[in-house]
């Protein structure tokens, strides 16, 4: 499409106001805003969280005409993974791919990167957009775009995260919760929020422990609470009060996986 800027939105769908600030976002930004909605089968490393992923195909479209998006893009498997299994490509991720959300789910870091290779190469966006409630995804794909030569063709956009009143991060898995868990819920964001609030400069072991026992005595099972670098995601234990630094957690309620995080300063 000479001559207009698109601007692409990839969703696995169930959509929620979180995805459609990144709708709005490329409206303002491109002249023709695409919204893919693709439950990725390669990038789930548990078969059971496929599964389950709630599909909403009907008030999804809804959404997107709502909110002005031009097209969507609903491709069946065999339209992404013609090849399917699909033939296997390394994505070379460095030490990003085994920390955090790497390290808790293996693979699936190769799995976003394959679709998200093949959905720019169908839709040769002009600006990509993507919330920073994925943190280390949105890192891992400005990674991907490093490596496969997109960088000056595809400009990067990171929007910030929706929440709900009581804070807690807007999710296609929240509809997942039952009453009493989705009120639990909220906790992860008021961890994360005491965290920032007591935050000091040195030893950020006590913090993070803290935030651990509060998510535990509510009654989730945490994958991991971390301080980290914001630009590197590395591990910070001991804080200069100048590093940019943002606290990420994952953890479960009952079978479902939430994941959250909020930079710290700056
Ligand atoms: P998903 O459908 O979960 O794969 O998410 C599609 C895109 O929407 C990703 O770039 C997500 O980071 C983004 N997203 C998901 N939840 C939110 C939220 N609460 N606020 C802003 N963006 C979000």
């Amino acid at each position: 499409m000479t001559g207009r800027a698109i601007g692409f939105v990839p969703t696995m769908g169930a959509l929620h106001p979180g995805h459609i600030s990144l709708i709005e976002e490329s409206r303002k930004q491109s002249d023709f805003t695409v919204c893919s909605i693709f439950v990725n089968p390669t990038q789930f490393n548990d078969p059971a969280d496929f599964a389950r992923y709630p599909i909403t195909i009907d008030k999804d479209i809804e959404s997107l005409e709502k909110a002005g998006c031009d097209l969507l893009f609903l491709p069946a498997v065999s339209g992404i993974y013609p090849d399917h299994p699909p033939r296997s490509v390394h994505y070379e991720l460095g030490y990003l791919e085994n920390l955090l959300e790497g390290r808790y789910r293996p693979g699936h870091f190769q799995g976003v990167c394959m679709v998200v290779d093949r959905l720019l190469t169908i839709v040769e966006p002009d600006h990509l957009f993507l919330g920073q409630k994925d943190y280390q995804q949105c890192m891992v794909i400005r990674r991907l775009l490093e490596l496969t030569g997109r960088v000056d063709a595809i400009a990067l956009h990171i929007c910030p995260t929706l929440r709900e009143k009581d804070g807690l991060a807007m999710s296609s898995r929240n509809m997942r919760l039952n009453e009493a868990d989705r009120k639990t819920a909220a906790v992860i964001y008021q961890a994360l929020s005491a965290l920032k609030s007591q935050l000091r400069p040195g030893d950020l072991t006590g913090l993070k422990m803290q935030a651990t026992q509060r998510l535990a005595g509510a009654g989730f099972r945490t994958d991991y609470v971390e301080i980290a670098d914001a630009r590197t995601l590395e591990p910070v234990s001991n804080w200069d009060g100048q590093q940019r630094i943002v606290a990420l957690a994952a953890a479960f309620l009952g079978e479902v996986r939430l994941i959250d995080n909020l930079p710290l300063n700056g």
